[in-house]
C-alpha cells in the first residue's frame, strides 16, 4: 500500500467530528432514518477517496474516483439507502460499485451485498475493501460485469439498487427481484437528470411505482470496460 493510502487509513478525531457534522447536515436535508444516519456516522468516507480529498471528504459533494467515475454525494447515498428500507439479512444487488462507499453503507446496515461494476479499473480496487472496513468484508461480494444483466445465478434479491442513470428499468434486473422486493433506481427524465423511483414488486409481477426527487448520476453503460 502506498504512503498516501496508509495515511488515508487513519480515522482521527477531526474525521469523526466532520462525520458528525455531515450526519446533522443530512438530517437537516430530510434524511430521517436513524439507522442510515448512524451508518453514515460510522463509515469513514475518506477511506474510499484519494487521500488528496482527506480534509474535504465529509462535504456533501461528489468527487472523482478512478476510471472517470464519481463517488455519489453522501445525501444521494443516504437517500437511496433510506428508500430501500433495509432489514438485516436482506440480500441486496447493487449495480455500480464505484468507490465502494455505498456498498459499505449497505453492509453496515446488516445487508448481504452483491455488487457489480463494469469498470475493470474500479473492480481491481475492491481488494482493498477488507483492509478499509474489515468487519464488513464477509458481507460483500464483488463482481466484474455488465449490471444490465444482474447476477441471475444468485437471484432473486430482496432489494436492488442502481447507482447510475438508467435509460429505463432494465428488464433482466426486474426479473431478479423477489415478490414484495424493492428496487431503487434513477431513471432518465432529461439528458442530464434522473427521477428517483422506488418500485415494489407486486404478487402479479407488476410494479407499484413511487416517484421521488431529481438527481444527476453518471450514465449506466452497456458492456464491460477492460481498461485499467
Ligand atoms: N455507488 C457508487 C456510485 C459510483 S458512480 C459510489 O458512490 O461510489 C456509478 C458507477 O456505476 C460507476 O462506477 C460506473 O462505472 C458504474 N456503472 C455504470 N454502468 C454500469 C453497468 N452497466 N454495470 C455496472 N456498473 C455500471
Amino acid at each position: 500500500m502506498s504512503e498516501g493510502k496508509r495515511l488515508a487509513l487513519i480515522d482521527g478525531y477531526t474525521h469523526i467530528k466532520l462525520r458528525e457534522a455531515l450526519v446533522l447536515e443530512l438530517a437537516g436535508k430530510g434524511i430521517t432514518d436513524n439507522a442510515v444516519l448512524a451508518a453514515i456516522g460510522k463509515i469513514p468516507r475518506h477511506f474510499f477517496l484519494d487521500s488528496a480529498f482527506d480534509k474535504i471528504a465529509y462535504e456533501d459533494r461528489a468527487f472523482p474516483i478512478a476510471s472517470g467515475q464519481t463517488i455519489s454525494h453522501p445525501f444521494t447515498v443516504a437517500y437511496q439507502t433510506e428508500l430501500l428500507k433495509i432489514k438485516p439479512g436482506d440480500r441486496i444487488l447493487e449495480i455500480g460499485t464505484g468507490s465502494m462507499y455505498q456498498t459499505a453503507i449497505l453492509a453496515e446496515l446488516g445487508a448481504e451485498v452483491f455488487t457489480v461494476e463494469r469498470q475493470k479499473g474500479l473492480v481491481s480496487k475492491t481488494k482493498q475493501f477488507k483492509k478499509l472496513v474489515p468487519h464488513l468484508s464477509p458481507s460483500v461480494r464483488f463482481f466484474f460485469g455488465d449490471g444490465f444483466n444482474g447476477i441471475p445465478d444468485l437471484s432473486p434479491f430482496d432489494k436492488i439498487i442502481i447507482t447510475a442513470a438508467a435509460p429505463k428499468v432494465p428488464e433482466k434486473l426486474w426479473e431478479q427481484l423477489k415478490v414484495k422486493g424493492i428496487m431503487v433506481i434513477p431513471v432518465d427524465e432529461t439528458e442530464t437528470e434522473q427521477r428517483m423511483l422506488r418500485l415494489t414488486k407486486k404478487k402479479d409481477g407488476m410494479a407499484k411505482t413511487e416517484s421521488f426527487d431529481i438527481f444527476s448520476f453518471v450514465p449506466m453503460l452497456k458492456g464491460r470496460n477492460q481498461n485499467k
